[in-house]
């Protein structure tokens, strides 16, 4: 993965060459776990855990860095249904099981694909990374 980083726009409107805009557009094949009008979550194409999988905003925004107040209901809702998803997905429950949520944000943050995304890992020890 070398996604580089879209000059413009940061947020908003889909990015051309962003894999995980086409992903959200149906335009590239993905393991489907959750859409709604916002937020599309899919299966990690190489996953570190038992359960992984990525939540992103529909619209592109190239990663935390870029967040402003106007994008304070977007996250908060991806972070209020990340609990539910990893559920579904298999995670047990709190306390017992749990989740871990990761976002890598920027080249020393480990980012590689410059849309950003939410990992969401969970499942029976040990995972392969993490
Ligand atoms: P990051 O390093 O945080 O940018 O994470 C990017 C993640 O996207 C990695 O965990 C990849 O395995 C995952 N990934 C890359 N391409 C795809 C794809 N086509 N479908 C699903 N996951 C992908
Ligand atoms: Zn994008």
């Amino acid at each position: 993965m070398s996604d580089k980083p879209s000059p413009a726009p940061s947020t908003g409107a889909a990015v051309a060459n962003c894999l995980f805009c086409k992903i959200a557009a149906g335009q590239i094949p993905s393991r489907k776990v959750y859409e709604d009008e916002q937020i599309f979550a899919f299966h990690d194409i190489n996953p570190w855990a038992p359960v992984h999988f990525l939540m992103i905003p529909k619209a592109h925004i190239n990663s935390m860095a870029q967040l402003g107040p106007e994008h304070e209901a977007l996250i908060g809702r991806m972070m209020a249904l990340a609990p539910r998803l990893a559920l579904e997905q298999g995670c047990r429950p709190y306390p017992e099981g749990g989740f871990r949520i990761v976002t890598n944000t920027g080249a020393e943050g480990g980012q590689e694909v410059h849309h950003l995304h939410l990992h969401v890992m969970g499942g029976p020890r040990p995972w392969l990374r993490g």
